[in-house]
């Protein structure tokens, strides 16, 4: 019986869906005293048949499977909650519900979200789109993100936003209403105890089934009555095991085919277990075990488990249910709450959401998610048991962490994800805090994880295994959750909260303890170390830390009390760590400058050192938040200091700073790269902020807190440098030593004397200075933008990144910058204004040595061009002359100065005043050690050439003495003179050893090796002087002060504005001084052309020697004329130079040929049909284009030239290295050697060929213009005989005998042709071998280009497609120049003249190669596409052609008939003007078929315009015609007017290629109009072609003539059959192209980006259901969406797997794709299967940059004018060239895999 119902499931079920009543069973259940024992025996018995996973279950299977759920299994569960209809019943539900007012929307992958930069409680905070639109935040500073999936919409949060929480959707309905009414209370009692019933046993259910273990049996009540032997091989998804790894074992152990193994792969990948086989135990158990067996090899075997099939049925129907639940909850608060509870009910093992989540990590992803789906619809989303929930998920944290640790899957597939949803609730966050206690939590946690320690109890990284590093990866998200928690501090604390911080800032300090003093070095000698140390790993966790220090900071900021007792405790932890340090080694005793200090007997150079100290750090960091309380302004002996001794806290600190130092000096480098990167991050601004900042903080507070001269002395020993300075006779005996010793010495002095400045002159922390918060950002811009101009984006990355805290750069960089706007490439760039550079301190600590060398160039620049551009001398900074003013003395700033000369000097800036906890470090400035070591330098410096001592050091103790000048004057200038104690003006004036500091300084002024130091030195000398006159001054009681000086503000802004009058004026004066240079020049040019000026001007002057007297020229005589018997040629010798031999040479059709290298390839730039591109193969018609012009070969040049032969010995060259080259390394170049790609040998430019260069056409024959009626009848004859002889091989006609066939007469015996007409003649080649074969080089590169077949050059096809390329560049020039407005002639770049001049030529001459009755045989057949009449069945109808290419084949193909014609009768140039003629009217007859007459734009204007001039009426007479004998296929007519305006606009295009081709052909200067850009050149353009302006009167002239033509084209089926075709379909896609053509353009794209990004994110593989594409890519052209990158989407195609874009860039343009790759906000260029580049995306930010990758977030904005760009590259068809530029600039370009993406 079983057997038998699971073999035919389909069947016993009907039975069922016709038996069943859900309403009974429901009343049936209610009726039962306890729900679970009648819903699970009906589960029992459905379950397992109605549930079969996977096992090629179709589409209809899982319909089927989905409606068995629905009505068996859901539905009684509806009908018993709501006892009525359900669906009616729950919408009734959601009416009455008051509506959530939190969003909640769960977030796709690739979505977007946006943060409100300026409202956002913390970074996590997020809007969805809809959310944001409607937002207050929309007009704020937001940023953008794409979400990585799961999380959801805070709109609605009031804790999430500090304004604007509700969008205008999410506003709540009536405010009034208590926000606090439960939710329950609104509904049925009764429904409401139905629901308790059924939510509980449903959810017990579904817990009970996810959490199950067992493989074979089910809980009891569920096992149904027979069992069949069942089982799926479920494989379960990791995160050790590659696709590929999977994909392998599969196709093993399960024996499926590559395809299927992939689509288990992508389903495990995705839904964490898939079944992989389906049949009895033993069957499975074998799969299992091959699987086992092959993935167990290297690491632990993937997981497979056998399951009988209703196990698997049972967990699958959980799940729904789960969804069911969302479902309905959705629909009512009440109901919602009514879950909550239910799921928070204590039952055994703890609630159902706890047991949930402690299995967490047993589950597959699949579940998992669908389970953290509910949570975030129910119990997060309701207010009252979000925070019950919290407490659950505090309670089990440490569980649940050490689950994750364990597990290996990805933390947004965890439980522990949810953090973020929880602990970033400020409420919520400190409810944990104070409840459980939740900051100790997670750092013990943490520590509890991470037990790998030495025997201090410092962490150990060093030899960690993987497994133990996979562990450290993981266990680092707690350091997030701990960022969560900190996020949103608090201003009112209560006693507990202090205990609870204080107790986690022990625990923390804890953490610290365990860093402090890791991965301590020791510096190798001798040898090179063996192996690199780990780094890297203690640094990471340094970085994460960094963050969380400045928060728990912060924290502590905002509490004294706190902030005094966590200083305390980290005080005893440091002196803990401390407490070894004295300890053993005898102190030795310095002594210098007649000052004594003891140390430690220490040297970094031999002991151990590290870099890593926390803990001193940290409290560095309190003692600098100490310093700005109010109790140390006024009680600063009840602060905590004491306990340490200022030396021991300077100790380490020092200690890692002097590493840094001697690993500058070069004397650590055996310790390898491990000790360079670590001493690098030490500097980053990521890692700074709490690591050298601190550390500099450090020296300064012990520095604060000692006597200056045993702080100088201890330093001096720590730098190892003391014997330098304590006795000359060691700087003696060391100078004599090794080279390399005192050239470390040397580094080491320079740095200790930076270190000197840095203490004394960093003041910018708020708590060290007296300086707010942002003059810290001020500075470090103003000093970044020293360095050079900087986009935004480089200034965010030197801040130091603080994510929840903005740095404040946008308020202040306007401040100090200008912002110079990006052009179409490049980025907007912040300049400094020059009053800032008076901030500028060449030693400010964050430079790196290079910066600094950089920003001292650039300075000394910027300040000798500021000073020399003034006449006056005076330069920023620099007061008014000495002696100028009684008021001038030091107070007159600290630039006062000699101004006979620019002030060069780098002065350093007046710094803020220190906080009086530090105020004591001036001291520093002017102690006797200090003035000792200056000396020092000072007395080393005046021996030129000396080595003992360098030109940095020299500059460092100049700044030192200037620094201490600035102070002096600063005192004086707040302070009355005795109060001042500063006085280092009269210390340097003490005579020492060996003369005062100033006397040495004086003689060093004018030493001529100091040249460089000049302005300083007399600076500094000024300074002095003017303080002592300010001294004596003050001293004789003069009442000289400083109010009575101008403010020293005042007067810098009246410079600032004399300067500014002063600038412009000049400014003025150079513009007028230009202006007059330019006229003049212009003047001059036009007297050296004149010649020029007048021939342009004149044409008609020049033809006049050449025009024929015999024929009359029609309408105005003397015109410029580029066709027919009147043309003007210019026969003019040109003269080339060959790039390779730099040899001049004529061009001429006997001399050395001449070639210019050139670019074919296919395009789809002009398609109308995009669709037909790709059907057309190889076979297709090559003589006749269709008017889609869907697939065209563009031609393209750089315009160098090259002898033919030099061009030949080169491309051999390139092809030899490449082969030398490809057998070394096969990667790819930039060009394809093999398929005849190279680079131009002059500007690299991409080429697959050369054009031949022709001489020019000759002067039109001086023979007779023929009428239209002779032409057309002679060439009738020529053709007719031509064919005979073709088609009969018999022997051509006798010459001489004129008389013959009318047009249109069947010949049936041997035709006679006309007289002079030679079928045997056989033109003579006037061109040399040599450019024969460039001809034929040139003809074969472009039959392969187009046929992508190898070239054969007996294939007729050859001549067409030469002239194809021809017809095709023109067409595709003249719509660029159309639609940018540009003059047909004259505004094309050289190279493009050239190219087009060069390809006509080639063209005309194209015949001369090909077999003469080749070239005749097309000729015929184009003609006959024109007359109709020779019978040929294989020629398109009239509107199937396009007409520009008709004529440019006609007419080049006329030369191989017309050779034939030896009578000196007829001539070329008439025959050509009648080809014009005759397309032109054939265009003319084309457009109106194909012209919408009810084009509603202009059927208006037209009532109104009616009976207008003779166009008018002769349109409309034409048009009637053609409806006489079309009739019902066309429209009736509408007005004359509108027809001849719709013929004009569409003709148009026609006429200018045509004006092109013959202006390239026969050289004919183009008329003045032309040259210009205006629109309407009809005129102009009819006359150089030779046409009337009134076209139609080529028909009615010629009426009797062209009315049976007319009659033949309208009377061709074809033509009928299109017309009803195109009338019966709508405009598009019907076939029928109308005219003018529309210009291709890109698709459009949104102006805001985030639309873009918004529509990508719904967008789907189309190949695999409902997947979500990862790198969706748009293609710019025709606006597909592809499934980029991606194994789902690759498609074979000649044995190569291609991906999406390469795949489409094929059929949508023809080898070449633009497309936008969505998710990364980059535009990609393809060219070809194997070549691409990547290329800025149009999308710029507020600040001009672009953001590829977007890593920045910031919103961007559609750049039209760079869209435009990128649309004119597609145009030119310059995607080639600009991938090859890009592979040639960039080699790792060449590495990306271009064909799969
Ligand atoms: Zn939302
Ligand atoms: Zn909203
Ligand atoms: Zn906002
Ligand atoms: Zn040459
Ligand atoms: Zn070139
Ligand atoms: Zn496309
Ligand atoms: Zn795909």
């Amino acid at each position: 019986m079983a057997d038998a119902s699971d073999r035919d499931p389909a069947s016993a079920l009907c039975a069922e869906f016709l038996s069943f009543s859900a309403r009974d069973t429901a009343s049936a259940w209610l009726a039962a005293p306890d729900l679970t024992a009648p819903l699970y025996a009906h589960l029992a018995r459905l379950v397992p048949h109605l549930l079969r996973e996977g096992q090629g279950a179709g589409l209809r299977e899982e319909q089927r499977e989905e409606l068995g759920v629905q009505l068996l299994l859901l539905a009684p569960l509806e009908w018993l909650l709501l006892r009525e209809e359900p669906s009616a019943a729950l919408v009734a539900l959601k009416e009455a519900n008051r509506g959530s007012a939190l969003c909640g929307h769960v977030f796709r992958v690739g979505e977007p979200t946006y943060s409100c930069r300026e409202c956002a409680a913390d970074p996590t905070c997020v809007l969805c789109m809809n959310c944001f639109l409607k937002s207050v935040h929309k007009d704020h500073r937001y940023r953008m993100t794409t979400s990585g999936g799961g999380g959801f919409c805070d709109c609605g949060d009031s804790e999430a936003w500090k304004q604007g929480p509700y969008c205008s959707s999410h506003l709540p309905k009536d405010q009034d209403q208590d926000q606090d009414q439960d939710p329950v209370q609104s509904l049925d009692p009764d429904l409401v105890y139905r629901a308790f019933q059924v939510f509980r046993t449903v959810l017990r259910y579904a817990v009970d089934m996810l959490t199950w273990d067992q493989e074979n049996s089910l809980p009891p009540g569920l096992e149904p009555k027979e069992k069949g032997d069942t089982f799926y091989c479920m494989l379960f998804n990791d995160e050790v095991h590659t696709y590929e790894q999977v994909i392998y074992t599969l196709q093993k152990a399960v024996n499926c085919n590559q395809k299927e193994a992939v689509s288990f792969a992508t389903t495990v990948d995705r839904e964490g277990r898939t079944s992989v086989r389906f049949g009895d135990f033993q069957f499975c158990e074998q799969a299992k075990s091959v699987i086992v067996r092959n993935t167990g090899r290297q690491s632990k075997p993937l997981k497979v488990q056998v399951m009988h099939s209703s196990v698997v049925a049972h967990q699958v129907f959980a799940l729904k249910t789960l969804g069911w639940l969302s479902q309905v909850i959705s629909c009512s608060d009440g109901l919602r709450r009514v879950l909550c509870s239910v799921a928070l009910e204590s039952g055994s093992g703890g609630t159902l959401v706890d047991r949930l989540m402690l299995s967490d990590s047993k589950m597959w992803k699949g579940a998992r998610s669908v389970y953290h789906q509910l949570l975030m619809n129910s119990l997060l989303m309701d207010p009252q048991y979000k925070k019950i929930f919290a407490l659950h998920f505090a309670q089990n944290y440490e569980r649940l962490q050490s689950d994750y640790v364990k597990d290996d899957h990805d933390r947004e597939f965890s439980i522990t994800d949810l953090s973020v949803q929880i602990f970033t609730v400020p409420s919520l966050a400190r409810m944990l805090m104070l409840e459980q206690n939740l900051m100790s939590v997670i750092i013990r946690t943490f520590l509890d994880h991470l037990r790998h320690r030495d025997l201090q109890g410092r962490f150990q990284f060093d030899r960690y295994t993987a497994q133990q590093a996979f562990k450290f990866g993981r266990v680092q998200s707690l350091i997030g959750d701990l960022k969560y928690v900190l996020i949103s501090r608090t201003a009112d604390w209560s006693d507990e909260l202090r205990v609870k911080f204080l107790d986690g800032f022990e625990a923390f300090l804890e953490l610290l303890r365990c860093m402090q003093g890791m991965d301590a070095v020791v510096r190798q000698v001798g040898q090179h170390i063996e192996m690199e140390p780990e780094w890297e790993a203690a640094f990471t966790l340094q970085m994460k830390l960094t963050p969380i220090t400045t928060m728990i900071q912060d924290w502590t900021r905002t509490d004294e009390h706190v902030l005094m007792e966590a200083y305390r405790r980290c005080l005893s932890a440091l002196s803990q760590c401390l407490s070894g340090l004295a300890d053993g080694e005898q102190p030795i005793n310095l002594n210098l400058a007649g000052h004594m200090v003891e140390t430690f007997r220490y040297q970094v150079s031999q002991d151990k050192v590290s870099i890593h100290l926390p803990l001193c750090r940290m409290l560095a960091g309190l003692h600098v938040l100490l310093s700005r309380t109010e109790v140390a302004s006024r009680f600063p002996e009840q602060l905590p200091l004491g306990e340490l001794s200022p030396p021991l806290l300077i100790e380490l600190p020092l200690r890692c700073l002097v590493l840094c130092a001697q690993v500058h000096a070069g004397m650590w480098r055996r310790n390898g790269f491990s000790l360079i990167n670590q001493i690098y991050y030490y500097h980053n601004v990521k890692c700074r902020v709490e690591m050298f900042d601190k550390d500099l903080i450090m020296l300064q507070v012990g520095a604060s807190m000692m006597d200056p001269n045993h702080f100088l002395m201890i330093v001096l020993s720590r730098f190892e440098l003391f014997h330098i300075f304590s006795s000359t006779d060691s700087r003696k005996r060391l100078r004599e030593s090794n080279k390399d010793v005192l050239q470390q010495n040397n580094t080491l002095i320079e740095e200790m004397l930076h270190l000197i400045i840095m203490v004394i002159g960093e003041r910018f922390v708020p708590g060290v200075g007296q300086v707010e918060p942002l003059e810290e950002v001020r500075r470090e811009i103003i000093h970044q933008l020293c360095i050079r101009p900087m986009a935004h984006s480089e200034l965010v990355k030197a801040l130091p990144e603080n994510g929840n805290k903005e740095t404040g750069l946008e308020r202040v960089i306007d401040s100090v910058a200008f912002f110079r706007k990006p052009g179409v490439t490049g980025r907007g760039m912040y300049e400094l204004k020059p009053e800032w550079n008076k901030h500028f301190n060449l030693y400010f600590h964050h430079y790196s040595r290079a910066d600094q060398s950089k920003a001292e160039e650039a300075q000394r620049k910027a300040r000798s061009q500021f000073s020399s551009g003034s006449s006056s001398g005076s330069g920023p900074g620099s007061g008014p002359s000495p002696g100028s003013s009684p008021g001038s003395g030091p107070s007159s700033g600290p630039g006062s100065s000699s101004s006979c000369r620019p002030v060069l000097a780098l002065v350093p800036p007046v710094p803020p005043p220190f906080c009086p906890l530090f105020a004591s470090l001036v001291n520093l400035l002017q102690c006797d050690v200090l003035l000792s070591l200056e000396s020092t330098v000072l007395q080393w410096a005046s021996e030129p050439g000396s080595t003992g001592w360098t030109e940095s050091m020299l500059q460092r103790v100049l700044h030192l003495m200037a620094m201490a000048l600035i102070e002096e004057q600063q005192q004086l200038e707040s302070n009355s003179e005795d109060e001042v104690t500063f006085n280092y003006s009269i210390k340097i004036q003490r005579p020492g050893s060996c003369g005062s500091l100033l006397a040495l300084l004086e003689t060093l002024h004018n030493a001529p090796h100091l040249e460089l130091h000049k302005d300083m030195i007399g600076w500094i000398l000024k300074m002095v002087s003017n303080i002592k006159t300010w001294r004596q001054r003050s001293v004789s009681g003069s009442s000289v002060s400083l109010s009575s000086a101008p403010d020293p503000e005042d007067r810098v802004r009246e410079r600032d504005k004399a300067e500014r009058k002063r600038k412009a004026e000049m400014a003025r004066l150079r513009r007028e001084k230009v202006m007059a240079q330019m006229s003049a020049a212009q003047k001059h040019f036009i007297s050296e052309n004149k010649e020029l000026f007048h021939q342009s001007l004149e044409p008609d002057s020049a033809p006049s020697s050449s025009t024929g007297e015999l024929h009359r020229c029609p309408d105005s005589p003397g015109a410029q004329v580029c066709v027919g018997p009147c043309r003007v040629g210019v026969a003019s010798v040109s003269h080339v130079t060959c790039i390779l031999c730099q040899e001049e040479q004529e061009v001429h059709a006997q001399g050395r040929a001449m070639v210019l290298s050139a670019f074919v390839q296919r395009s789809t730039v002009l398609s109308q049909n995009r669709q037909s591109s790709s059907s057309q193969s190889q076979s297709r018609e090559v003589l006749f284009m269709n008017p889609e012009i869907a697939l065209g070969i563009h031609t393209a040049s750089c315009g160098h030239v090259m002898h033919a032969t030099c061009w030949q010995r080169y491309f051999e060259a390139v092809q030899q290295k490449e082969q030398r080259r490809q057998q070394r390394l096969r990667g790819h170049t930039s060009f394809d050697v093999e398929n005849g790609e190279f680079l131009c040998p002059l500007c690299e430019c991409l080429s697959n060929t050369v054009i031949p260069l022709l001489p020019p056409a000759t002067s039109p024959a001086t023979s007779t213009g023929q009428s239209l009626e002779t032409w057309m009848n002679t060439t009738n004859l020529q053709l007719v005989v031509l064919r005979h002889r073709q088609s009969a091989g018999e022997e051509g006609p006798r010459p001489g005998e004129t008389q013959g066939a009318r047009p249109g007469e069947k010949q049936a015996a041997v035709p006679l042709a006309p007289e002079g007409f030679d079928l045997d003649f056989v033109p003579e080649s006037a061109l040399c071998s040599c450019l024969s074969e460039m001809m034929s080089t040139f003809s074969l590169a472009v039959y392969k280009v187009a046929l992508k077949t190898n070239p054969n050059e007996t294939d007729p096809r050859l001549p067409p497609l030469s002239w194809s390329t021809c017809a095709f560049t023109i067409q595709a020039t003249e719509r660029l120049l159309f639609d940018d407005d540009k003059p047909l002639f004259g505004s094309l770049p050289c190279r493009q003249e050239e190219c087009l001049s060069a390809l006509c030529r080639f063209s005309s001459h194209c015949w001369t190669v090909a077999p003469p009755s080749t070239v005749q045989q097309h000729f015929t057949r184009l003609y006959s596409a024109l007359f109709l009449d020779l019978d040929l069945q294989d020629v398109p109808c009239l509107l199937d052609i396009d007409m520009f290419h008709l004529l440019v084949y006609s007419v080049l193909s006329y030369s191989a008939v017309q050779a034939l014609d030896q009578s000196g009768q007829s001539s070329t140039d008439s025959a050509h003007l009648h080809l014009l003629h005759l397309v032109t009217l054939a265009h003319l007859v084309q457009v109106l078929l194909s012209c919408s007459s009810t084009d509603p734009r202009t059927a208006e204007s037209a009532m109104e315009q009616d009976g207008g001039g003779p166009e008018e009426h002769l349109t409309l007479q034409l048009y009637t015609l053609l409806h006489t004998h079309l009739d019902s296929a066309l429209p009736p007519a509408a007005s004359g007017w509108q027809l001849w305006h719709s013929v004009k606009d569409a003709l148009l295009p026609f006429l200018r290629c045509a004006a092109m081709f013959f202006h390239y052909l026969h050289s004919t200067v183009p008329p003045a109009d032309l040259l210009l850009s205006d629109r309407d050149q009809w005129e102009a353009l009819c006359s150089y072609l030779s046409l009337p302006s009134n076209l139609l009167l080529l028909y009615s002239q010629q009426r009797s003539l062209l009315d049976p033509l007319i009659h033949r084209w309208c009377s061709d089926p074809r033509v009928r059959h299109r017309l009803n075709e195109s009338g019966s379909r709508s405009d598009s896609g019907s076939g029928l192209v109308r005219f003018p053509r529309e210009s291709n353009h890109l698709v459009d794209l949104p102006q805001d980006y985030s639309v873009l990004i918004n529509q990508a994110s719904s967008f789907t593989c189309p190949r695999s259901s409902g997947d979500q594409a990862r790198a969706p890519t748009l293609c710019l052209v025709c606006g597909t969406l592809l499934c980029s990158q991606s194994y789902c989407c690759q498609t074979e195609l000649d044995g190569d797997d291609l991906g999406a874009c390469t795949f489409h860039a094929l059929t949508c343009g023809a080898g070449a794709g633009l497309f936008f790759r969505v998710r990364e906000c980059q535009v990609l260029f393809v060219a070809g299967k194997t070549k691409g580049c990547f290329y800025p995306p149009p999308y710029l930010d507020d600040y001009g940059e672009t953001d590829q990758g977007l890593k920045r977030g910031n919103p961007l904005k559609l750049c039209m004018e760079r869209y435009q760009k990128i649309q004119r590259l597609w145009r030119q068809h310059a995607l080639a060239e600009v991938i090859a530029h890009a592979q040639e600039a960039n080699q790792t370009l060449a590495t990306i895999d271009w064909q799969h993406l």
